[in-house]
């Protein structure tokens, strides 16, 4: 290909696709590639979408995308063994504009993004693999395609392709990852007709729930799971740190075997058939260990920039990477605008990414990921919760305590120390 672009996206995840739409709807000539068969084929996600940064790049989502349903329950469920706490944020207002998130189904919600960036005008080729970034002198020009399509000019080349990022490291813009700083996540899909999904989930017909869930059911790994509700599927992973699951030498496969054995999990699942499989890794170091986002010629948007947000009860990727994919876009037409993409033309990035919800949330949640590494929020909170609701509820033939004997029982001086110290660093982090 010896065509010239202004806009080279690499990746067609969220970031691409709303990098390439936001671009081509400022009249921008616009390429992006992906190495998949097909455009979303082999992305993963748990797959509950914080939408509303949607409204600006394509007003009538909430219409015309592929979207299951409309979360109107998010649950954090606290296991503890064959016991359980869940706690319900329920909001019938989130089953209307503005709506506040939806599960979807990745393949289908990526293949629809980038057709909004085609149908603004960008070029979207899948089964292109971007190898490498073309520099001159420091300037970053374009990119290396393997195959016959070669070598492609592009004055603002727009890195999305996910945690990996190897075009990043290539780039100059960050160096090798940090085992510490990702997470594993593993999912499935299982199919389940709709009626016995609203039965078990509690749901109006075609409302949604989305289940966030922690607890020692990994032997002390530092990790939850996930179970949201699709119209007829459910999609349900685990996500934890690389270092635990290394640690406990248990395949990822049976990592959601134990799962889906928790009682009020099983429960959910209970017949339904599994249709897809499959394994991603996800940048949670936060702040700290995000690469450069800009350079010469070049923006690192998405999970390739490290913008994702799990607080344990939301996890924020795809709309960070959507918000960041539409900052790149914009920054790019700005510098192309004024004839300087160098890495001080391209500074509006920067500008942009200040006031996005990606950047203010990694600000925001910063202390989460220090906070979510202590391994008592997964083994003992969940204990410890679960005992002393079992002694506010169970009620025996002999005295009831109140509650601050109950707490006493279970929870030493020092320990009520430990727990008003995390209270106020959970405060101060989620
Ligand atoms: C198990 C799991 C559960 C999750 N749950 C949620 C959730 O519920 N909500 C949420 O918001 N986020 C969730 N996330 C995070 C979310 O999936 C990511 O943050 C999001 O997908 C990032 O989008 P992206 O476009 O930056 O990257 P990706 O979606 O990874 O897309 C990158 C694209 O780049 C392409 N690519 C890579 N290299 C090249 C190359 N060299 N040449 C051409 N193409 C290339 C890939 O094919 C891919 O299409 C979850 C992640 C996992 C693993």
């Amino acid at each position: 290909m010896s065509e010239s672009f202004d806009v080279a996206v690499v990746g067609a995840g969220p970031a691409g696709s709303a990098a390439a739409l936001s671009a081509a709807k400022q009249g921008l000539r616009v390429l992006m590639l992906d190495r998949g068969e097909r455009v979303g084929a082999k992305n993963l996600s748990g797959g509950m979408i914080l939408s509303r940064v949607l409204e600006q790049l394509a007003p009538d989502y909430a219409v015309t995308a592929p979207l299951e349903r409309p979360v109107e329950h998010q649950r954090l469920m606290v296991v503890d063994g064959d016991r359980a706490l869940t706690i319900d944020i329920g909001n019938a207002g989130f089953v209307g504009p503005p709506y506040n998130g939806f599960t979807v189904l990745r393949r289908r919600f990526d293949a629809w993004l980038a057709e909004q960036a085609a149908a603004a005008g960008a070029v979207v080729l899948s089964e292109a693999v971007v190898d490498d970034v073309i520099t001159e002198g420091s300037q970053i020009v374009g990119i290396k395609v393997r195959g016959p399509d070669g070598d492609v000019r592009a004055k603002v080349v727009v890195l999305a392709d996910g945690v990996n990022s190897l075009l990043a490291k290539k780039a100059g813009l960050r160096g090798p990852q940090q085992a510490h700083d990702l997470s594993l996540g593993v999912k499935e899909l299982l199919a389940l007709p709709k009626d016995a999904i609203e039965a078990r989930f509690g749901l109006a017909p075609g409302r949604g729930a989305a289940y966030a869930v922690i607890g020692d059911f990994l032997e002390g790994v530092r990790g939850g799971g996930f179970v949201y509700a699709n119209r007829e599927t459910v999609s349900l992973g685990v996500v934890a740190p690389l270092t635990d699951l290394a640690a406990l030498k248990v395949p990822a496969d049976e990592v959601l075997e134990r799962f889906k054995a928790i009682p009020g999990i099983a429960r959910l699942i209970e017949g339904a058939k599994l249709l897809e499989y499959g394994a991603h890794l996800v940048p949670e170091g936060g702040r700290r260990a995000m690469p450069r986002v800009l350079g010469p010629g070049v923006l690192v948007a998405g999970d390739a920039a490290g913008l994702v947000v799990n607080t344990g009860l939301l996890m924020m990727g795809m709309n960070l990477a959507i918000d960041s994919g539409r900052c790149a876009g914009l920054a790019a037409a700005h510098a192309i605008a004024a004839g300087d993409v160098s890495a001080s033309g391209l500074g509006e990035y920067r500008r942009l990414l200040g006031q996005s919800v990606g950047l203010s949330a990694l600000t925001a949640h910063r202390r989460a990921p220090d906070l979510l590494r202590r391994k008592r929020i997964f083994t003992w909170y969940p204990k410890l919760v679960n005992d002393l609701l079992q002694d506010i509820v169970a009620v025996g033939p002999g005295r009831k305590d109140g509650l601050i004997k109950i707490a006493r029982r279970h929870l030493s001086a020092r320990q009520m120390m430990t727990v008003a110290a995390d209270v106020l660093k959970a405060a101060r982090s989620l």
